[in-house]
């Protein structure tokens, strides 16, 4: 059972959608927040902002902050009454400052934080395998792979750190995204509540 928000934080290519899943597995209490999916939904309807994003999108970059965090904030506000689960977001120093800030405000419990930690041989090799299967063309080229890797090492990775500042350490997990989904899950479940 989870009994808050979760952050799942990891390299593309980790695993944090299928850890997503396997938490909600129908729990109807319980929300699935990908932002990458958000974005990638956009771009399939041609909206205007999926045509805005398409290039940044293409090239691995991360989409500015004024358009990600409009979208998380109007996620969370529609669903602040069920689990969030975070997966892509926040992936700055200043979208997490701002969903730190929304937490105060509410005053609502922080998340737990997972981290998923994999090298990145595998995360290359899962990109590229799951571009054919699950449509996903900015999973394609091995060289936006390996700049999405540079961006997370470079931005995404000092989220991390300041985590480790503002949540409670009890509540930072680190598990190896290496082994099968089901044992990370059961690793997740067992980090959360040990005494099941
Ligand atoms: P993902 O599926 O989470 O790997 O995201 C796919 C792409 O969507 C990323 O490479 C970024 O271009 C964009 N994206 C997703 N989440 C964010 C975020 N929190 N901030 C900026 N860009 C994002």
């Amino acid at each position: 059972m989870v009994k808050k928000d979760i952050i799942i934080f990891g390299k593309p290519g980790s695993g944090k959608g299928t850890l997503s899943k396997d938490v909600i597995n129908g729990d109807t209490a319980v929300v699935h927040l990908s932002t990458g999916d958000v974005f990638r939904q956009h771009m399939k309807n041609n909206t205007a902002l999926g045509i805005e994003i398409k290039d940044v999108m293409d090239s691995g970059e991360l989409v500015n902050d004024e358009l990600t965090i409009a979208i998380a904030e109007d996620f969370i506000i529609a669903n602040k009454h069920k689990f969030i689960i975070f997966d892509g977001f926040p992936r700055n120093e200043n979208q997490l400052i701002w969903l730190i800030n929304w937490y105060l405000e509410e005053e609502r419990p922080f998340p737990y934080f997972v981290g998923l930690d994999i090298s990145d041989d595998i995360c290359i090799e899962r990109l590229s395998s799951r571009s054919i299967s699950q449509g996903r063309p900015e999973d394609a080229d091995v060289k936006i792979i390996k700049n999405r890797l540079n961006i997370y090492e470079n931005e995404t990775g000092v989220v991390k750190d300041l985590i480790l500042d503002y949540i409670d350490i009890d509540d930072v997990h680190i598990l190896n995204a290496g082994a099968d989904s089901k044992a990370v899950y059961r690793e997740f479940m067992y980090a959360i509540n040990p005494d099941r």
